[in-house]
């Protein structure tokens, strides 16, 4: 069985993660995605609550699972026994962080390998940063993230 484990924040997830995801799904025979912690960052949303979200958005592909972890992305690649790390590319200003990434990945575990996926051009401006500034200043992010968690995004920056 092929799984592919997708990495990252998803602080909230958006339209562009969940096309990567669904993209991910029809290639691999499972999907892992995982909400990483990252100490460094406080986000809008706590981890389980971005667990939560996503579920709730991938809740009609059975071969898509849903986790968190707090640590290196390769020690849950072994506990998973997955060799595969699925990502996104947007621009060319994704590559540089992305390429380094790869590499310390395979450097830590050579067994590692990531696959790259082209963002839809109908997402390549999209990121989660883009989405919380655009719904703290009052615009509409309709088509922006799935329409299931609108409410939540528009209530959590709201402080509600
Ligand atoms: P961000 O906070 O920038 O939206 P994450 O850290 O949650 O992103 O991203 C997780 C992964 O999803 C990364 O591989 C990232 O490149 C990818 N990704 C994010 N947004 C998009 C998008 N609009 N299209 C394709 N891939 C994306």
């Amino acid at each position: 069985m092929k799984i592919a484990v997708y990495p990252g924040s998803f602080d909230p997830v958006t339209n562009g993660h969940l096309d990567i995801i669904a993209r991910g799904a029809k290639v691999f025979d499972e999907v892992i995605v995982v909400v990483l912690v990252n100490v460094d960052k406080k986000g809008l949303f706590k981890i389980d609550e971005r667990v939560e979200l996503i579920k709730r958005v991938t809740k009609d592909y059975p071969n898509v699972k849903v986790q968190s972890f707090n640590g290196l992305l390769v020690d849950f690649m072994r506990q998973k026994k997955a060799t595969v790390i699925l990502k996104g590319l947007r621009a060319v200003s994704d590559f540089e962080y992305e390429f380094q990434m790869a590499l310390m990945n395979n450097k830590l575990d050579p067994e590692v390998e990531t696959l790259f996926m082209m963002t839809n051009a109908e997402y390549s401006y999209l990121s989660s940063s883009a989405v919380k500034q655009v719904a703290k200043f009052g615009g509409c992010i309709r088509g922006l993230v799935p329409d299931e968690i609108i409410v939540d995004i528009i209530s959590r920056i709201k402080g509600e």
